[in-house]
């Protein structure tokens, strides 16, 4: 048997099937595709949606090429390309809430994720519960639950969850696991090693890595995602061929960028650690997070997105020092060269009536930058906070 390529190799060499002479695979616009004989129509539907030419909504042979590569590389079955991250939460959100079923889902998700099942699943008749511990897991799944879904680290908070036993729970249970792998990326993080059934990405993020297109991913068995696969194809959420051909050039140099983005991270995280202006930096990579046991296990790296808290300041300082940064963008999203900076409030300062801490909490995302320049950027803006 041949040696695995390692995973900077295989970069190099996945979804490129279909080209010919030029280094990277042809751009495949269509709705329409054309056979030649009434059989070969009739075949094209016979076989697996997503995977051969059909009708543009099932993709064209670009869809192909970054649906196996993106299979390939988080060692899966086969993979779905989505428009966005958030549709690829819908559908496999959507594919199993039916009337009656019910849905487990981790506390601190995804804030769009958390809106999707209140506001639209549990309307549709399913229950969705959410968990925040082990324990909260074994006692919440019940004989009608249908899945079980997780994001690690959560969004904003940063906390780690312990995948893993996740999975052992869920599958005690007969109960699949779907995980939102968007912060580690394929690089650093191998949800489906861990036991997870259906793992999924923003590829708007770090897969595209230069913030110029949405993006969704889901990868799986193909026993796994036929319920999603149908969603999908019943829905129309198909990814444009464009979008996929831009993502291929980005997952190129993923194995280039991913390191850099820690190196950075890390050293900006310890920088803010030594400033008055801020109480705490939510970071798993960091040796004194709560979490970093479980992300050294889980983990083969971080990315760059990572939160901090602020010391206490009024509303008017913490403003002048989001304006005064000038190599941090405020905006939201992450994943591409740029740094970001961005008020970040957990959905649960949401329910308050008073929030003094409102504003306290700043996501960052540090991109490709010299990190120096980075932390020296900081430096000024928060001598805007006393
Ligand atoms: C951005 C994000 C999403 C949503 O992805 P889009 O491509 O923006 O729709 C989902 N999960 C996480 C963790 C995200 O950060």
């Amino acid at each position: 048997m041949k040696p695995a390529l390692k995973q900077e190799t295989l970069l190099t060499q996945i979804g490129r099937a279909s080209a010919t002479q030029s280094v990277n695979p042809p751009l495949v616009r269509a709705s329409t595709t054309l056979f030649r004989t009434l059989a070969d129509f009739k075949h094209s539907y016979e076989t697996m949606v997503f995977e051969s030419p059909q009708y543009g909504r099932s993709g064209t042979a670009t869809t192909f090429e970054f649906q196996n590569a993106m299979a390939q590389l988080e060692g899966a079955e086969c993979c779905i390309a989505v428009s966005s991250g958030l549709t690829a939460i819908a559908a496999v959100l959507g594919a199993h809430a039916r009337p009656g079923s019910h849905l487990l889902v981790y506390d601190a998700v995804y804030g769009r994720t958390r809106v999707l099942c209140e506001k639209e699943l549990r309307p549709l008749g399913a229950t969705v519960d959410f968990f925040a511990t082990l324990d909260e897991l074994r006692a919440r799944l019940t004989p009608a639950t249908a899945l079980v879904f997780i994001e690690v680290p959560s969004s904003l908070t940063m906390a780690m969850l312990d995948v893993e036993a996740v999975c052992a729970i869920a599958h005690a249970h007969g109960v699949p696991v779907a995980c939102d792998s968007t912060w580690g990326s394929p690089v650093f993080f191998r949800p489906h090693a861990l036991g997870v059934d259906i793992s999924l990405h923003s590829a708007t993020k770090y897969i595209s890595g230069h913030s110029d297109l949405m993006l969704g991913t889901l990868t799986g068995t193909y026993e796994k995602l036929e319920v999603v696969r149908t969603w999908c194809d019943r829905y129309g959420s198909h990814a444009a061929p464009d979008v996929c051909w831009l993502a291929l050039r980005g997952l190129r140099t993923l194995a280039v960028r991913m390191p850099r983005h820690h190196a950075n991270a890390l050293a900006v995280a310890h920088w803010l650690q030594r400033q008055p202006q801020v109480r705490r930096v939510l970071f798993p990579a960091l040796e004194d997070d709560p979490g970093h046991a479980l992300w050294q296990r889980q983990f083969s790296g971080a990315s760059g997105l990572f939160a901090i808290e602020l010391a206490r300041c009024s509303e008017d300082a913490c403003e002048r020092f989001y304006d005064a940064l000038t190599l941090f963008g405020i905006g939201t999203s992450w994943g591409g060269f740029e740094s970001l900076a961005m008020p970040a409030i957990p959905h649960h300062l949401r329910g308050l009536k008073v929030q003094p801490d409102d504003g306290r909490l700043v996501r960052l995302h540090i991109g490709l930058a010299d990190p120096g320049d980075l932390c020296d950027d900081l430096a000024q803006a928060l001598a805007h906070i006393r």
